[in-house]
């Protein structure tokens, strides 16, 4: 490769992807020692504003070093050039792990994870977005095929792109919000699922640009509608792959030692989903009725569910243990992937340590018996609280990164401190 230019990404605490570009000529240079990068930059927020009070000052650098792995091409498009881009980690001038970076705190956790239980993760990030602009009316009904034919050429375009870019998409549906769609990948080993989701949501906008809409994955854009959701499904399988989740004689299935994971994620659930719903406007998609989650609760197949267990598919023989898995779902698209996956995999992990099996409500479970479990934080401020005040999870990530991450999401809540829901969603839907 020696035409044009490569660009090499990070995804930081706003869930913005940032970074640089380089000369395609210089493309083993830049794979050796990365592209220049800089501490403070971690604390820009989402709306471009370096957060006060945080914790870099205008010294010192860093490099964005590319994993070669994670290299997609995007063909050329009329008369955009095609585009070469890499994930990069964050570290020092020597390539040694910078405490800031949110990639490194994945890989840290995923280490842990094989080095303290044996076990692998693997994981899809299911993401919801909303269509708009461009001259048509994506209006049709929910799920129709009306609504997939009037956002075309986007839809077949989009499944094409992400099959060359090797993201392995599996289904492209209009769903049920007004203008909202859904694209599912392909589950992948821990990091990989996590480095699609940060660059499905770039190819979405890109492409939907291209087209000439305007796609939000913002968690709500009507208060009084639901939401665009991201659905993190996940499996544990032991070292070499071997389903570890699945139970055929327990509760919902699921193995003592999935049971047990699930228990830290709704124990440590206030500060969880901190990381994971972390913009102003997601608690407001987090609340009963939305099918978004209405409570911190593992339960079959029930979409109110914080943690909610998969169908499996046993159609023709299907296999039922290599299937079976879990879905967290107050998740959006304004937290970083590295690190929502990160603190899944911290909390399940002070599970495994501490907890007995988590109650598994059956499918036929009804709202009056789900009464006495827990709500999600209410409110980002109470989120925020959480996180700050649960000691184990103070000790997930590296203080640079939490620290800075706590003032990132604060000055944001400043910025929007006083608008009404509906205003205060429409901001977050201009930066998402
Ligand atoms: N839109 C819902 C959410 O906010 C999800 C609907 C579904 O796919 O189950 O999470
Ligand atoms: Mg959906």
């Amino acid at each position: 490769m020696t035409d044009g230019t490569v660009f090499v990404a990070t995804c930081d605490l706003a869930a913005q992807v940032r970074g640089r570009a380089a000369p395609a000529a210089r493309l083993p240079q830049t794979l050796r020692g990365g592209v220049g990068w800089v501490p403070a930059n971690l604390a820009l927020n989402c709306f471009g504003d370096l957060a006060d009070g945080h914790l870099f000052g205008s010294v010192g650098d860093l490099r964005l070093v590319p994993d070669a792995d994670t290299a997609i091409d995007v063909p050329a498009d009329g008369s955009t050039p095609g585009l070469r881009l890499y994930l990069a980690d964050q570290t020092r001038l020597d390539g040694s792990r910078w405490p800031g970076c949110p990639r490194s705190a994945l890989r840290e956790a995923l280490d842990l994870l094989r080095d303290t239980a044996g076990l692998e993760i693997h994981a899809s990030f299911e993401h919801e977005f909303t269509l708009q602009g461009g001259g048509e009316q994506h209006d049709g009904p929910p799920f129709s095929l009306q609504r997939a034919r009037a956002a075309e050429p986007f839809g077949t375009d989009l499944v094409a792109l992400l099959e060359q870019t090797g993201l392995e998409p599996e289904t492209w549906l209009p769903e049920y919000g007004s203008g909202q769609f859904e694209v599912t990948l392909r589950p992948a080993p821990g990091l990989v699922a996590a480095d699609r989701a940060v660059l499905l949501r770039e190819l979405v906008r890109d492409l939907a640009r291209r087209r000439g809409h305007r796609a939000t994955f913002a968690p709500i854009l009507d208060p009084a509608s639901v939401g665009n959701g991201v659905h993190v499904h996940f499996s544990l399988r032991r070292a070499g792959g071997a389903p570890a989740m699945y139970d055929p004689q327990a509760p919902g299935r699921l193995s003592d030692l999935a049971a047990r994971f699930a228990a830290g994620i709704l124990r440590h659930a206030p500060a969880v989903v901190a990381i994971t719903a972390p913009s102003p406007a997601s608690a407001i998609r987090l609340t009963p009725h939305r099918w978004s989650a209405g409570g911190a609760f593992l339960a079959e197949r029930n979409r109110e569910a914080l943690l909610r267990i998969a169908p499996t598919v046993e159609i023709d023989g299907g296999d039922p243990a290599a299937q079976l898995h879990l879905e967290y779902r107050a998740a959006d698209a304004t937290a970083n992937p590295w690190l929502v996956l990160a603190v899944l995999v911290r909390a399940g992990l002070a599970g495994l340590a501490q907890d007995e099996p988590a109650r598994v409500w059956p499918e036929a479970s009804t709202e009056a018996d789900l009464a006495g479990e827990p709500a999600l934080p209410a409110s980002l401020p109470e989120a925020l609280a959480a996180l700050e005040a649960d000691e184990t999870a103070r000790t997930w990530f590296p203080r640079e990164l939490l620290h800075t991450f706590l003032t990132v999401r604060r000055s944001e809540l400043d910025h929007v401190e006083g608008l009404a829901a509906a205003d205060l969603c429409g901001k977050i839907s201009d930066v998402y």
